[in-house]
């Protein structure tokens, strides 16, 4: 059933590898060996048992729940568009021990944070105070939930991740999710996940103060294992496509470059697609985002637009065809179509959108240069952050291998290669 947070017992995944000089969440990694990387999940719950020892009243009581971050395989820059997207949710997970305690206070204790930071607050009152930015997305999920009139009762929660923070991968969408649901689960709430979706990406956009869309949260909440999730951004259904995960990995590869120009050039492009879409609805009645225009009607407008304006709509008008394009090829089992999509996606990113980058194009030219890599792109706003890439299980090795020494030649920077399999969303530990 679509509505309800599944159960997922801890597990061992399948050993991965990870390239030369690279770290996994500030855990350093040899140079120039492979390593294999033994389950993050169990890392993640350990952190979580550990951190309880310390908890007045030890751990009795708590249950454990996790979130996944996510990875967008396709369907950049059409969410506020109205369009398309296709993430799927990775094997890193966000996870929360919680447990209800008499009376009206919270207390959360970051594991990761340095000292194990604490933040304590009135479940009826999250805004009053100063909390840490960590805790302000706890506080917002609290705050969320009640404005929807489920309003939790005292608890204890100890927070850990295997997401790394502010890569791209969404650690704030899982953490928002995992907390969630464990609330949720905990004081009874029946929440269809839809729903704790949008609730969860309220509280990032109107508590925490980042517009993030809606796809975040949608995915670390509805994913599922060995499939991606196409998502209407519009109307917001959404539907599982499989992933041939016996023959694929979804590598991921942080550029470790710094998103300078994200935040002002993504307003730029949001506003250059509204008066497009806004020319384009002029002529068309019905046309009230550009998820509802064609090439052809583009064309009608050129004269009206600017020719930079023309290349951001067409971006967003193709790749709302590919997204669709690669459910289709997904469902047939066509990964390397599905691939073929994902360097198209790459260079009208590139090209008409313009939010690629050095580093992002470097990764991806020399993530190409592999065989076996049947697909590589840019993912998540650009200018910086990390790409996506396809590829077949048997050159997982050799593809991380090359990464980490060609890309360190071409940039001077050492990027961090996270080996994936699509995993379930949100749900209870154990
Ligand atoms: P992204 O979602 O791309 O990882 P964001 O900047 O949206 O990056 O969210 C990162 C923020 O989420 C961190 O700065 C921190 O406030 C919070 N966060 C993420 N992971 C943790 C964690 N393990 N413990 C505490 N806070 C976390
Ligand atoms: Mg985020």
């Amino acid at each position: 059933m679509e509505g309800a947070v599944g159960l997922r017992p801890i597990h061992r995944r399948a050993a991965v590898t990870l390239p030369c000089a690279a770290s996994y969440n500030g855990r350093a990694r040899d140079a120039h060996s492979l390593r294999l990387r033994v389950s993050v999940d169990m890392a993640v719950v350990d952190r979580l048992r550990g951190a309880l020892g310390s908890m007045p009243g030890g751990p009795q009581g708590f249950r454990y729940f996790r979130a996944p971050g996510r990875v967008n395989l396709i369907g950049e820059h059409t969410d506020y568009n109205d369009g398309f997207v296709l993430p799927c949710a990775l094997d890193m997970d966000f996870g929360v021990a919680l447990r209800p305690v008499a009376g009206r206070q919270a207390r959360i204790v970051a594991a990761d944070m340095p000292d194990a930071a604490a933040d304590t607050f009135e479940v009826d009152q999250p805004g009053q105070g100063d909390p840490a930015q960590w805790a302000r997305y706890a506080r917002a999920v609290v705050w969320s939930l009640a404005e929807e009139g489920f309003v939790v009762d005292g608890f204890e929660a100890v927070i850990a991740s295997d997401v790394p923070q502010g890569s791209g991968l969404s650690s704030s969408a899982a953490y928002e999710v995992a907390l969630a649901t464990a609330l949720a689960r905990t004081f009874g709430f029946e929440i269809a996940l839809p729903r704790l979706a949008l609730l969860c990406q309220r509280a990032e956009n109107r508590f925490v103060g980042v517009q993030c869309g809606i796809m975040d949260q949608s995915i670390s909440a509805m994913g599922r294992a060995r499939h991606g999730l196409f998502l209407d951004c519009r109307d917001l259904s959404f539907e599982h496509v499989p992933i041939d995960t016996e023959h694929y990995r979804v590598v991921v590869c942080d550029t470790s470059a710094p998103r300078t120009l994200a935040g002002s050039a993504y307003n730029e492009r949001r506003r250059q697609c509204e008066t497009v879409a806004a020319a384009i609805g002029r002529r068309h009645e019905g046309v009230r985002a550009l998820r509802d225009a064609t090439l052809e009607m583009l064309d009608e407008v050129a004269g009206d637009i600017t020719p930079v304006e023309f290349r951001r709509a067409r971006h967003v008008l193709s790749e709302n065809g590919r997204v669709l394009e690669a459910k289709s090829l997904l469902a047939r089992g066509d990964a390397v179509g599905f691939g073929r999509l994902m360097a198209d996606s790459h260079v009208s990113l590139r090209d008409d959108y313009e939010v690629s980058s050095a580093e992002l194009d470097a990764m991806v030219e020399i993530a190409n240069e592999v065989e076996g890599c049947v697909g590589a792109r840019m993912t998540g706003a650009g200018f910086g952050g990390c790409t996506v890439n396809l590829v077949a299980a048997p050159a997982v090795e050799a593809f991380a291998a090359h990464i980490g020494r060609h890309y360190p030649e071409r940039t001077g920077r050492t990027p961090r290669v996270y080996v994936c399999e699509a995993a379930d969303g949100a749900g209870e530990w154990g």
